[in-house]
Parts: C-alpha cells; structure tokens; sequence
C-alpha cells in the first residue's frame, strides 16, 4: 500500500506541476507573445515587473504542487476507500443536484476564501501566510500558483473537505479543478479579456477578471473576491476605481 500511495503522489505531483505549466504558459504565449502586439492596449499594469519573478513565481508554484499533491493523495486514498461522498452515477441525485452541486460549491469556495483573505491581510498574519503572492505586484499567469506554503495548505484543504461534506460527482470535482485553474490563470493574467461594459453586465459584474484582481494586487485592500464580486460590494471592498480603470483598459 505505502508503494501505491507513494507512486499515486508522484503522478500528482507531476500531474499538478505539468497543469499549471501548460495552461500559464499557453496564457503567457497567447497573450504576450503570438498576439502580445494586439492585446498590448489591453494591459492593465503600467508598471515593469520585477526581475527574475517569473522565475520565482514558478518555484514557488512547484512547491504549492508538493503540498496540493498531499491533498489530492489524501483525497484520492479515501475515496478509493469509500469514505467520501464522490458518487459514480450522474444521475444518483438526478441532474438538476448534478448542476447545482457545483454552483454551490463555487460560493461556498468564494465565502470561503473571501473571508480568510481578509484575515490573511491582517498584518501580523500577512507576514507569514500571503507576503509572497503579494511579491507579485505586476501579476501575470505565472503568479496564479505562487503562494506561501501555510496559504498552499489552506488552499489544497478545500476540496479534499467539500467532497467529506456533501455528495458530488466525479466529473463535478474535475470541471471545478479545471474552473478553478483557469480562473486563477485569467484573473492573474494582466490583460484583460472580457469585454467593454462587461462590468455593467446582468451576469459580468458579478464575475471577477483581471483588472479586478490585478487591482488587489496594486492596492491590496480592495478586490479580495476569488471568482464572484458579491462579497466584495456586500462588504464595501471594491477597488474605489474598478469601474474608472475597466473602463481604460476595455476602451
Ligand atoms: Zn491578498
Ligand atoms: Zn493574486
């Protein structure tokens, strides 16, 4: 058994690393390098990124797969095992939980880490749980997985919980990886690809891009939301220039 879980954490671990090697570099060859002159007036940050932080940003990626690959083994051991409540057959609950299911777990996942962002900002927390996402002052793809090691955890822990605590489908927990992952990566981007007045929209403006996140990271106490604005315009954190800047970018 010790042989098989140690050969399922190294294929996860591979699996993670190779995930987000490909899809940040797919974004950064897109958006900087095959089209880098037509979305160049899409470019949020008028500043330069530091030197060598691509490099950075992607250690520290590989380290955040170390500890999300423990999570996964974990999470893959138990269900092997039966003791969690992913289900095989998609109709189990019937299609309408099936759709819901993910839709719920997706503002779980925004309280969720809406709330312990917050937390994490606080300036005795900050220094040990999230100063080294926040290096990143000009994000880009390569930042989306670069986090400290206490905030990996805190992170790699919510999937591996959700799947204890209510009954989804296994396609349902892929298509949130994979969610979660792009979002991460366009959020991170620094190139905005949604379109003008997206931000007026029925549906858009509750959805968090890149100029929103990337206004996080410039001002750092605004824009905490992670896919959703809602918590964020509830609570009055919403970056003061959102609207003004979106506006810039998208023109
Ligand atoms: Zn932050
Ligand atoms: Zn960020």
């Amino acid at each position: 058994m010790i042989v098989e879980l140690i050969l399922t954490y190294i294929i996860l671990l591979a699996l993670i690393f190779f995930r987000y090697i490909i899809v940040s570099g797919g974004f950064y060859l897109l958006f900087f390098v095959i089209k880098g002159d037509h979305f160049k007036t899409r470019r949020i940050s008028t500043k330069l990124r530091k030197p060598h932080q691509a490099r950075k940003e992607i250690w520290n990626s590989f380290w955040s797969s170390v500890i999300f690959a423990i999570g996964g083994t974990v999470l893959i051991y138990m269900w092997k095992n039966g003791h969690t409540r992913i289900y095989d057959d998609p109709m189990e609950y019937g299609v309408a939980y099936l759709l819901l299911s993910g839709l719920v777990v997706l503002l779980i996942h925004e309280t969720y880490y809406y709330w312990i962002h917050r937390w994490m900002h606080n300036p005795k927390v900050y220094k040990l749980v999230h100063r080294m996402h926040h290096d990143s002052i000009v994000t880009s793809p390569w930042t989306s997985f670069s986090f400290d090691p206490p905030e990996t955890v805190i992170q790699a822990i919510f999937v591996p919980a959700m799947v204890f605590l209510m009954p989804l489908h296994y396609g349902v927990v892929m298509t949130l990886l994979i969610l979660m992952t792009i979002s991460a990566t366009i959020n991170h981007l620094d190139v905005e690809i949604f379109p003008r007045n997206f931000n007026r929209h029925p549906i858009g403006r509750w959805l968090i891009g890149a100029t929103h996140h990337s206004l996080h990271h410039s001002e750092f106490v605004t824009n905490y939301g992670l896919y959703f604005t809602f918590w964020d315009k509830w609570m009055g954190t919403e970056s003061k220039v959102f609207d003004k800047r979106y506006d810039e970018v998208t023109s």
